[in-house]
């Protein structure tokens, strides 16, 4: 008989997406947890980056990607499903660009299956670990204004770049970012780096 292990996933939090005002991020939550399946499910969507669980405490105090992508949470699971940003935590899911409500549930809906399915046939796909996102607060700061104006509330780009990857800031809170086209390239760049962390 057919082994179904999820039915439904819920939506728990609901706000506004801080890059797109028109879009929603949310929050829903797994009824069961799907840790042991995230690498199976990276192994079966092509555009995923799996983050495994914490294995070095010091360089988590450093500040990586993974820790912003899970805010202490792990192992997670990112991708992109069109312009929606998907994260799989074990027993959460967040997507951000959402056009509505109905459009989250349908990705979920989505997701819901593709768990189903990974579960199902799990002895037939090699599970894929790898695909681990690194970025350091250094690196966020490498590509910001670097001028220290001070704008955003914070002392230094740096301390705003460790708060972007800690979901404190939205990036338009780095004003001259923002507004002034000098960056306009370096602000390119780091909306695609937030968005394959699922930050933006
Ligand atoms: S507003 Fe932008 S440029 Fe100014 S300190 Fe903050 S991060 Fe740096």
């Amino acid at each position: 008989m057919r082994e179904m292990l999820l039915k439904r996933i819920d939506i728990e939090h609901v706000e506004p997406c801080f890059a797109d005002e028109s879009k929603i991020r949310l929050i829903a939550r797994i009824p069961v947890d799907v840790s042991e399946l995230m690498p199976y499910l990276n192994a079966v969507l092509a555009n995923a980056s799996y983050v495994g669980e914490r294995s070095d405490a010091g360089e988590e105090r450093g500040g990586t990607a993974s820790a912003a992508v899970g805010g202490g949470d792990r192992p997670a699971l990112t991708f992109t499903k069109g312009a929606r940003l998907v994260t799989v935590y074990p027993r959460k899911v967040t997507i951000a660009k959402a056009d509505d409500i109905a459009d989250a549930e349908e990705t979920l809906a989505w997701l819901c299956e593709k768990i189903n399915h990974v579960h199902e046939r799990r002895n037939e796909i090699t599970p894929v670990y790898e695909g681990k996102i690194r970025i350091k607060p250094l690196d966020i700061y490498g590509l910001l204004p670097q001028t220290n104006c001070r704008e955003c509330g914070e002392q230094s780009c740096l301390a705003f770049a460790l708060l972007l990857l800690q979901e404190k800031h939205p990036l338009a809170d780095c004003g001259p970012m923002v507004r002034e086209e000098k960056y306009a390239d370096k602000l390119r760049r780091l909306r695609e780096v937030l968005d394959a962390l699922g930050l933006s």
